[in-house]
């Protein structure tokens, strides 16, 4: 059995904030806003593999009401959500993702954005695909005011 897997999440950007995609920390003069690290596309892979088993969602598992995953790690937080997919014998096959963000650009950063995914999800680095998009000045993205992930995944079983 195969099963797809859709994600998708926006964050607002303010300065003071780390700027993190897939767990690398990107040079920015604004980061993610979140009650966790808020690494946007951690989110969105998080959602994308919960989706495909019908697992609920990030904010069901890991609730922004509750202290403990005040300013988490989201890497942390995908490595216990796949942890609970895993178990139930699902195989990832593999990961595509995009990211929108008018600034900076994340081309610089993709391999390592890919081979951190992958090591947090035991997967080999060709197994993830991160894409950035800027949002040619429109709409928040556009304005450099939020950046939005979104990923897509196919999980295997047995
Ligand atoms: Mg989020």
């Amino acid at each position: 059995m195969i099963r797809v897997g859709l994600g998708q999440d926006v964050h607002r950007l303010v300065q003071g904030r780390c700027f993190i995609l897939g767990g690398v920390e990107i040079p920015s003069d604004r980061g993610e806003l979140g009650h966790s690290d808020g690494d946007v596309l951690a989110h969105a892979v998080t959602d994308a593999l919960l989706g495909a088993v019908g697992m609920g969602d990030i904010g069901e598992l890991f609730p922004p009401s509750d202290a403990a995953w005040k300013d988490a790690d989201s890497m942390n937080l995908l490595r216990i959500a796949f942890s609970r997919i895993q178990v139930l014998g699902w195989r990832l096959v593999n990961i595509d993702c995009v990211v929108n963000c008018e600034k900076p650009r994340i081309l610089p950063y993709r391999s390592r954005i890919c081979e951190s995914l992958a090591a947090a999800l035991g997967v080999p680095p060709e197994s993830v695909f991160v894409k950035g998009k800027t949002g040619e000045g429109l709409g928040p993205v556009g304005e450099g005011i939020a950046v939005q992930a979104s990923a897509v995944c196919l999980l295997e079983w047995p």
